[in-house]
Formats: C-alpha cells, structure tokens, sequence
C-alpha cells in the first residue's frame, strides 16, 4: 500500500499522491488541517532528542507545521527539486527569498518586464545597501553590460505579464554559471505542468501559488523550489522573519494541486484557441501569447514549454474608449486583477495595474491603453469564444 513518492510517474498521478502519507490521522482520507500553533513534547529527553536529530517532531508554528509540509513536499515533487518552503504569498516568497541570499553591496540583476512588486522591491532594498539593474527582456548585450562582479543573482519571470516574453534558459543558465550568478526564476505563469526550470540547472523556482497552483481564485501563498541547501539557507531565514504559510491555505494549495494537469490542459488548449481567434478578428490589432508563431519568444517557448499557458493578452483596435467598451461589454469573465484560477478574469493593465503611471510612463513600458490580459478559466472554450465575439461586436 504505502509507495515513495519517487516512483509516482505521472504528473497527475504526482499532483494526487506525493507528499502525503498513505495513512492519515484517524485513517482520515484526505490531509487534516494541524490547526495548531505548537507541539506537544512528553518530557525534556524527547526535545533534546528531536534537537539532536534522532526523532522527528515539529516544534513550532512558525518552524513548520504538518499540513504546510505536505504542501511543500507536494510542490517539491511537481516541480522536480529536492526541497521546497511555502509562504503566505507570492511576494513574500520574492522578498524572502532576495533578503536571506544578499547582502550589503550586492548587486542584483532583474528583468524589466518582471512582476511589477518585484520591481519595486529591487528599488526598496537600496535602502540595505543592495544594488539592482533592470535589462529589457531578450536583450543579451544589455545582460552582459549590466552584470558587475558584485552581481549574485540573476532574477528572470518566464513567461512574463502582461506581454508573455519567455526567457530562453538553455542561454541564460551557462550565462549565469559563466558568470557565477545564482538563476532565479519566477514560474508562475508557466507552473511546473508547462516549464521546469530546474532541469535547465537554474537555482531556484518561484511561485505565485494564489495563481494556478492554487488554481481557484480562494487562496494566497507562494513558493520556492531547488536544492536542498540553498533551501535550507532561507528556511532559516523563514524562520526568524516569519513569513511562514498557515495550515488553512496550505490545504486548500493541497486540494487544488491535485487537479492540476487537468486545468492545465484545458487552459492550454482554450488560451491556444482564443488567441488563434483573435489573431484573424479585424477588431483586434495584435496578440502577446507565446503559442502564436507571431509571438517573438515562439520558438523558445515551443523548445522550453509543454504548453503555452491561459493567460492572452491583445491590444484592440482603436482607442482606449472602445477598449473599455470591450471589456464593459464581457459577460462571462469577472473584471478582477488575478490569473490562473478557474473562473476566467479580464484586466486592463493601464488602469488595474498601472493606474499609477503617467500615459507616457505606460507607453515606455509598452502598456497600451488599448492592451487586455485575458486569463482563461475552465468554462467551456465555444461559450467563452461566443462571449468575446459578442463583446467584439458591440466596440
Ligand atoms: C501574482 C504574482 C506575484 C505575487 O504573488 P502574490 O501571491 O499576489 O503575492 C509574483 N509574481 C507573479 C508573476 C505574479 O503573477
């Protein structure tokens, strides 16, 4: 009956199975949730002997928790690392991650088209004494002007938001190594169903969970996969920062893991179709998705990805009036700024993101008025491709 998880080969056969112990508590099927702050020792000799390594035990809340554990065991396996640590969201699995790996007068080299928090980030850590320098995606001369022997880590987002540029990491990796920088990539658009970057000897994966991992718009947390050491470094840090996942998020991660390659596929396949749809519609100007041989990153993405991902983003033709028409006039997807849940959401960057940015400011980052990010759900692909037609119709 009982199985390691090594020989569970399938992907979903994975997503089901790994991490978790055949026999639960009280013979429970599913995972319980160890909705509990701490752990109960019989006597002192038991906690010196769990310090000393000779008996397993959790200790604190903070330091770990059963329920966090089959989660992070679970990523670890899909995502094909040794170790993996969950955190209560995306960012503060970003901003974990950056603060335990520098220090004061490193230098730090991230992608410009990078989640827009990271970004900022890089900014907020001058104040420690780290240093960063933004390069456009794809440009290699400015990678190799922007890298200082200070540099230590390379931070790269692959596929990007909104405009799905994908990093070629058969390039970036031996750069990286040649260069002595430690890779870290931001999965989250990919998840390990479509791309793993582990296998291309990147350092370290990092997700959004709240995204398609979790998979239904209900929960926060974020991750970070790769090498046992490393991981251990931040788990450390983990520890006394205290950006630790609670039990309740963690089992909901638990529950929507477990389906999903078969969201995957399906937001693959529906995403696919509705940007081949787009592309031929007079009313649509261009489409960013990286499965259009259109796309700039094309072959990179066919060479790297198994599939291309459920988020679209297309500029319409026209003008920011009719692009707010368009999406006014979106029936089934909610107008709500996230990704990669089964309910398909509809964003218009310029305003959701952006909002902030000055039109010129926007237009230097590439983020037209005129651009949608389209997340696909589950929904049947004819209803959804109807609704764009409809919405289309009305601008
Ligand atoms: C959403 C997102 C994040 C931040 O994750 P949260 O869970 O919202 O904190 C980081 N990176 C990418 C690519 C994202 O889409």
């Amino acid at each position: 009956m009982s199985q390691e998880p090594q020989s569970y080969r399938g992907e979903s056969t994975r997503a089901v199975h790994s991490g978790e112990e055949r026999s639960k508590f009280a013979r429970s099927l599913t995972n319980p949730i160890a909705q509990t702050a701490t752990f109960v020792f019989d006597n002192l000799d038991e906690f010196t002997d769990f310090k000393a390594g000779k008996v397993k035990h959790f200790e604190y809340g903070r330091y770990g928790n059963p329920t966090v554990r089959v989660a992070e065991r679970k990523l670890a396996a899909l995502e094909g690392g040794e170790e993996a640590l969950l955190f209560p969201t995306g960012m503060s699995a970003v901003t974990s991650v950056l603060l335990a790996m520098l220090r004061q007068g490193q230098h730090v080299v991230f992608m410009e088209d990078c989640y827009r928090r990271t970004v900022q980030f890089c900014k907020i850590i001058q104040k420690f004494g780290v240093e960063s320098t933004a390069v456009p995606p794809g440009d290699w001369a400015a990678l190799e002007a922007a890298v200082r022997p200070s540099t230590r880590i390379l931070f790269a987002e692959s596929p990007t938001n909104p405009h799905l540029h994908v990093v070629d990491l058969e390039r970036l990796v031996p750069f990286a190594r040649e260069h002595r920088l430690k890779v870290l990539i931001d999965s989250t658009f990919a998840t390990p169903y479509n791309q793993r970057p582990l296998e291309y000897g990147v350092d370290l994966v990092i997700h959004s969970a709240t995204k398609y991992l979790g998979g239904h718009n209900d929960l926060m947390a974020g991750s970070v996969c790769g090498g046992g050491a490393i991981i251990a470094g931040i788990k450390d840090f983990r520890n006394v920062v205290g950006t630790m996942a609670d039990p309740q998020s963690s089992y909901l991660l638990i529950r929507g893991l477990k389906t999903l390659a078969l969201r995957m596929e399906r937001q693959n396949t529906t995403a696919l179709h509705m940007a081949q749809y787009l592309e031929q519609h007079p009313k649509v100007e261009r489409v960013y998705y990286p499965g259009l041989p259109s796309h700039p990153d094309h072959e990179i993405a066919r060479r790297q990805m198994r599939g291309f991902g459920g988020v679209v983003s297309f500029d319409v033709a026209g003008d920011l009036e009719r692009t707010r028409n368009f999406i006014h006039a979106l029936r089934l997807p909610y107008l709500a700024p996230s990704l990669g849940g089964v309910e398909s959401l509809v964003s218009h960057p310029a305003t959701i993101s952006y909002y902030d940015l000055s039109a010129e400011d926007r237009q230097a980052i590439g983020i037209k008025d005129q651009l949608v990010r389209y997340s696909v759900g589950i929904e049947d692909e004819e209803e959804l491709l109807e609704d764009l037609e409809q919405a289309l119709a009305q601008v």
